[in-house]
């Protein structure tokens, strides 16, 4: 779906990521994991464009990233920003629509497409039709998530891009929505490219790793594979760290 090749983004004097190579495969999960920040969420913003590489090149199925409009991007790309991203000032129901908003009537957002697709999301994120009214601070932190992901299935996108989407929930409600995460991302086929920094919320998710650290891919694979043979003595100590934290 995407090919990065070089792929550098520098901030001055600063890189946040250098000379990444790396392929996210359509219809899979690709995990980024590494420590804060190793540029696991530039990298995600280069994927949606957000942000322009300094060197290197980014293509989403075989052209160039720029060659789309922002528009464009959009409407293929969901992104979920680190926090979820809500607008505390809107309810639930206008944050969700928000993106048909910016979409032109021609393209068939009108209030009948949007009131069957926000049905189709609330089935789907298993939201409370009783949620739709409320601001996002008078729900919980697990139901903001389901909201922030909804925003993002809005334009029914083939990809969808998680910046550390289940960092602020407790540990129940946590698990409860990595296997219903996972099951969604399975059912509808999508390419997700999701952060985190926890290495078996990785395992869970990732058909492939990809291990950062200073703004670099350490080593790419299956979670076995990175436990089985780690390229660098980094990569044995992360494994490891993790794996006596969750002891
Ligand atoms: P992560 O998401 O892995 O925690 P980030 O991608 O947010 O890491 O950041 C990687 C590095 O790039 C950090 O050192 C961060 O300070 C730096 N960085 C990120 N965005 C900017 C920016 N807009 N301006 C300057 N430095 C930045
Ligand atoms: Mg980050």
């Amino acid at each position: 779906m995407f090919k990065l090749s070089g792929v550098t983004k520098a901030y001055g004097e600063a890189t946040a990521v250098t000379g990444v190579d790396l392929v996210v495969p359509a219809g899979e999960t690709t995990v980024l994991i590494g420590r804060s920040g190793c540029g696991k969420s530039t990298l995600l913003r280069l994927l949606l464009g957000l942000i322009q590489p300094t060197a290197g090149e980014i293509t989403l199925e075989g052209r160039p990233l720029g060659a789309y409009s922002s528009a464009a991007l959009g409407q293929r790309i969901g992104y979920v920003t680190q926090g979820g991203g809500l607008f505390p000032h809107l309810t639930v129901r206008e944050n969700v629509t928000l993106p048909c908003e910016h979409l032109h009537r021609s393209q068939g957002w009108n209030r009948s497409r949007i009131a069957s697709r926000v049905a189709e999301l609330s089935q789907i994120a298993r939201v409370d039709g009783a949620l739709w009214d409320r601001y996002p601070l008078e729900i919980s932190g697990g139901q903001q998530q389901r909201v922030a992901l909804m925003r993002a299935l809005m334009l029914d996108p083939d990809v969808l891009l998680l910046d550390e989407p289940l960092g602020a929930l407790d540990p129940i409600v946590r698990a409860e929505l990595q296997e219903e995460l996972r099951e969604t991302f399975r059912s509808l086929g999508k390419t997700v490219v999701l952060v985190t920094h926890d290495l078996a919320e990785a395992r869970y998710f990732a058909d492939t790793i990809q291990l950062m650290q200073d703004g670099r891919v350490l080593q790419s694979g299956s979670f076995e594979e990175l436990d089985r043979s780690p390229k660098t003595p980094f990569v044995t100590r992360f494994i490891g760290a993790q794996r006596l934290r969750t002891l």
